[in-house]
């Protein structure tokens, strides 16, 4: 294997270099609790803090909003079990939709186990969550709407300022798993209407192992994992000082380079759709075709096995995905790809590339030409695809 291309970047990311100088001091030098007293802890505790408004500024948001955790899933499963016990009283209805990431929809199942009734709204063709179906499903005991802001496998980018906008008015709460979205693309919390947030470190070039949950100011809402005071007595545990470092510079550079990234990778983006859609045969793009995520790339190849097809990419030093990570490995196609209308057969064949500001063309191009190969000899192994064009033969 000559060279990598690693084409998985919503699974996750490299840290950047950058990223990490501002991290190691933090391991040997400075490895102070930033709760203890003693002026040694100074600098743990002012970096921390410093962290938080830095992600608190990519979001429009007051650094006392943010919340360190230890990641995406944590985020997800605070923002909708601690809403969910804060408003019992309320009600106890939450409206999401099929698209979500598991975090968030095994979160919602064990509620249901738990005396909590849950909506999951469909999605049209390309992914997206309507605004008028969230407002016919709010009912008098609704206390939580949670919509994803982009999805992780489609790449589709859901209207959240007007899913926000309609929380607002019925007076619910709106929480948004951003974990695809934040530091890829513009948000802002107010402009938006989101009442809460969750965000992955890794996702955007951070450490593993960290995230926040951005909680609007006034909410109420209890501690997510109990113990000591940490995190303004919402969420315990000795702060994670390399990490939130880490993760509050991988978001500065982010937000500082956005703009340039985001032409970047949509120049790659549309040029790998572009040639997919010229040189394989019967592909069909996956997800919204300009509401999408700048750096994802989704397919189903008719008549395909995405295992196989990762197999003999991965033969060639190309990392991709066929489904989300979480569910390779299992027989069930991806929930996503269903809740797009995509038959069982044809859902089983899709291929999730995403790119990084690294990507180039002539990396697009390496890989289209391995994959129009691998789909041809997929293909000519196939015995449903030579029935296939026999009828099309015949009916030509
Ligand atoms: C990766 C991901 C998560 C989980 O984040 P972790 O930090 O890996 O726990 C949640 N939601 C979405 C949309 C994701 O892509």
């Amino acid at each position: 294997m000559s060279q990598l291309i690693y084409l998985d970047n919503a699974a996750t990311t490299a840290v950047r270099p950058e990223v990490f100088e501002k991290m190691k001091p933090f391991f040997i030098e400075n490895y102070s609790n930033p709760s203890a007293v003693y002026s040694f802890a100074g600098d743990t505790k002012e970096a921390v803090e410093k962290a938080r408004e830095q992600i608190a500024a990519v979001l429009g948001a007051k650094a006392k909003e943010i919340y360190f955790t230890a990641g995406g899933s944590e985020s997800d499963n605070w923002a909708i079990k601690g809403i969910a016990e804060a408003l019992q009283e309320k009600g106890k209805h939450i409206i999401t939709s099929k698209i979500e990431h598991h975090a968030v929809l095994h979160t919602c199942e064990y509620l249901e186990k738990h005396g909590y009734e849950v909506t999951y709204l469909d999605v049209d063709a390309d992914g997206v969550v309507s605004p008028e179906a969230v407002e016919k499903a709010i009912r008098p005991d609704t206390i939580l709407i949670s919509i994803m802001t982009a999805n992780n496998e489609i790449g589709t980018i859901e209207p959240i300022a007007q899913i926000g906008a309609v929380a607002k008015k019925h007076g619910i709460l709106f929480h948004t798993d951003a974990v695809q979205a934040f530091a890829h693309i513009p948000m802002n919390v107010d402009e938006m209407n989101i009442d809460l947030l969750s965000a992955s470190g890794h996702k955007f070039n951070g450490p593993k192992g960290v995230g926040f949950l951005y909680i609007r100011s006034g909410i109420k809402i209890g501690p997510f994992v109990h113990g000591g005071a940490q995190e303004r007595g919402r969420r315990a545990g000795t702060t994670n000082v390399p990490g939130v470092v880490g993760m509050a510079e991988a978001a500065r550079l982010a937000q500082e380079e956005m703009d340039k990234r985001i032409e970047k990778e949509t120049a790659v983006r549309d040029y790998f759709i572009e040639q997919i859609e010229k040189r394989v045969p019967y592909a069909k793009l996956n997800g919204h075709r300009t509401n999408r995520l700048p750096n994802n790339v989704n397919f189903c190849f008719r008549f395909i096995e995405g295992e196989s097809l990762l197999i003999l990419l991965d033969q060639k030093g190309i990392c991709g995905s066929s489904g989300s990570a979480c569910t390779s490995g299992s027989l069930d196609p991806s929930h996503v790809l269903l809740a797009i209308g995509l038959p069982h057969e044809i859902a089983h064949g899709s291929l999730r590339l995403t790119l990084s500001e690294a990507t180039t063309k002539d990396d697009a191009e390496f890989v289209v030409s391995e994959l129009e190969k691998i789909v041809e000899r997929l293909r000519s192994m196939s015995p449903l695809y030579e029935d296939f064009v026999k009828e099309e033969k015949k009916n030509a």
